[in-house]
């Protein structure tokens, strides 16, 4: 074993010889005391680098994720598997620990853990999830809930009116109202002072500090069924209505069906779900660009399909797609951020990161 003392003499002559060199920091340079007001985090659900690229190219308008200034990558194998479900892919990201395939906000013992969620509204930050599928879904509910199934959705719809979320954009009405139990949880959430809406009008319309947003009775339709810009309207009312807290906010936004598209192997549908993404973070983008303290970001909780892009034209916004098959993948996936402390996100990381540094650059303890 070498001594501390030879192994600092060493470094330091490293130093020397190879000036550029330097020993344990990363190349891009940090801004030291970087601080968020607010975070607006996006995630593409199944969205790895070939489906992003497949957005951009088909895209007619400027793509929003090539304008941000950092890139990382983020690995988010489970804690029971190199491939995660968007259950423990989720609760990594939301609560920052790996747990197994399936569970949401709970250790792999099942006992809970806080999410990013839980402790900023401890902490008097307004909170809201926002999804283009049923809210009560696995990667909005990792963000809210804790259930060591993902499936048992009435106990995780329950979850939503314990106080932790201010707001809820999506869809899964029918947990909510048409339940086993036969209770209306919808009566609840009026009572704690919740408008609780059904249309995009009607959430247009609101100016209540707290929304609950059942847009469907299960998930929202597809981008290219009729859905198109609903997401860009969702993500401007949920910034709109929690920018109102004082002390600031934690918005989560989910394209849940990027994932879909690439199960079904449909390109259309991947790049139709992935261009409707790309809309709504330049929402978030244009509310960044006047409110210097917000960061966004824009990650993953897996890929989808082992999708690759065999032929192209970006001129002509045409892509041609292969699948290497139906199920999620084990890759990295993209990470792009922008905003005070962005730098951090650049380089590659566990996807357990997100918790801590989010924290660190909101100035929250757990
Ligand atoms: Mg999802
Ligand atoms: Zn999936």
């Amino acid at each position: 074993m070498m001594k501390a003392n030879s192994v600092r003499t060493i470094i330091l002559i490293t130093l020397l010889i190879f000036p550029g060199f330097k020993a344990f920091n990363r190349s891009v340079p940090e801004k030291d005391g970087a601080k968020a007001k607010n975070i607006i985090l996006f995630i593409g659900d199944g969205m790895g680098v070939a489906q992003v690229y497949s957005g951009m190219t088909v895209s007619n308008l400027p793509f929003t994720l090539e304008k941000f200034p950092y890139t990382g990558f983020s690995k988010t194998y489970s804690a029971d598997s190199y491939v995660t479900d968007s259950g423990a892919g989720g609760t990594a990201i939301a609560c920052g620990i790996k747990t197994n395939n399936g569970m949401i906000g709970v250790a792999p013992d099942g006992s809970s853990v806080k999410s990013i969620m839980e402790i900023a509204h401890q902490n008097g930050l307004a909170t809201g999830v926002v999804s283009t599928s049923a809210i009560t879904h696995a990667t909005p509910a990792s963000f809210v809930a804790h259930n060591s199934g993902r499936g048992n959705i009435e106990d995780i719809a329950k979850d939503f009116t314990k106080g932790s979320i201010d707001l809820f954009i999506g869809g899964g009405a029918n947990h909510f109202r048409l339940r086993k139990d036969s209770v209306d949880l919808t009566t609840d959430l009026k009572e704690q002072g919740f408008a609780v809406v059904y249309t995009l009008d009607d959430l247009k319309k609101t100016d209540s500090k707290k929304i609950a947003g059942l847009l469907a009775k299960e998930h929202m339709e597809k981008a290219s069924e009729g859905r198109a810009g609903a997401l860009e309207i969702m993500t401007r009312k949920a910034i709109e209505t929690l920018s109102k807290n004082k002390n600031g906010f934690v918005l989560m936004v989910e394209a849940s069906m990027i994932d879909w598209g690439a199960h079904e192997q449909n390109a259309d549908y991947v790049t139709s779900e992935m261009v409707d993404l790309d809309r709504a973070v330049s929402v978030a983008m244009e509310y960044a660009s006047v409110n210097s303290n917000t960061l966004v970001v824009v990650t993953a909780d897996h890929e989808t399909g082992g999708m690759t892009l065999q032929e192209g034209s970006l001129k002509e916004h045409k892509v041609t797609v292969k699948f290497s098959g139906a199920e999620h993948t084990g890759v990295m996936v993209p990470i792009f951020s922008s905003g005070p402390g962005a730098e951090k996100f650049s380089g590659i990381h566990e996807n357990t990161f997100f918790l801590d540094t989010f924290l660190q650059l909101l100035n929250l303890k757990k």
